[in-house]
């Protein structure tokens, strides 16, 4: 865990598992992304030494399991989940695209804010831009948060660890979408890149994993 600016955290380093988990502390408390239950305690419990509220609002980049299977215990105790509409139908709904290949350890999971396309929005006290990048899956979207003088990115997995960009086998991926994402983020003026895996980029090296990715658009995983 790391407290990266006054007002971000990452509550969680990702692992092979696990993806990062940020929290953004505005009047409320903001996650981006929740992990799966295996180290809900540990990411509660790291809230707890940093001192954060329990999340008022739980921002999902997209709906596969390492990034979105706590949803659900989240939004039992208060939380509301804010997700793309292509990735509420997931969660809610259509749930083998959460975690294809062990579907029954996904629970549904109510999504109470569902966004369309790119808009801005103030959610506890922080502006954010939802930003609709499509490609690793259908609803991947991405979070540009205004947040004490500085803009932080959240990407998800729209850029994988190392520049890399796929896959294949995820249920909704389009490598010509995925191109087209990276070329609107590519435009966003942004002072940190925060990944949904690995680590994260001052402006400088975020522009530089940003071109990485798009030469590997030329071989996906
Ligand atoms: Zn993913």
């Amino acid at each position: 865990m790391e407290r990266i600016r006054e007002n971000l955290y990452l509550l969680f380093k990702g692992n092979e598992k696990n993806c990062n988990v940020f929290a953004l502390k505005g009047k409320d408390t903001v996650l981006i992304d929740c992990g799966i239950p295996e180290f809900y305690k540990e990411i509660i419990g790291n809230m707890e030494f940093f001192n954060l509220p329990y999340p008022s609002f739980i921002l999902i980049t997209h709906c596969h399991f390492d990034h979105s299977l706590s949803a659900y215990i989240f939004e039992k105790n208060g939380s509301k989940i804010i997700a793309h509409e292509k990735t509420a139908e997931a969660l809610e709904k259509n749930t083998y695209m959460v975690w294809p290949e062990n579907v029954s350890a996904v629970k549904r999971t109510k999504v109470e804010m569902k966004i369309k396309g790119d808009t801005s929005l103030n959610i506890g006290g922080i502006k954010i831009d939802f930003i609709h990048t499509p490609g690793h899956t259908s609803g991947s979207s991405s979070f540009l948060a205004y947040l004490d003088g500085e803009k932080y990115l959240f990407t998800g997995d729209l850029i994988l660890e190392g520049g890399k960009v796929g896959w294949k086998g995820s249920i909704g991926f389009d490598l010509e979408k995925l191109k087209e994402s990276l070329e609107k983020i590519k435009k966003i003026d942004f002072d940190l890149l925060l990944p949904g895996h690995g680590k994260w980029f001052t402006k400088e090296e975020g522009k530089e994993f940003i071109e990485e990715a798009l030469k590997n658009t030329k071989n996906p995983l």
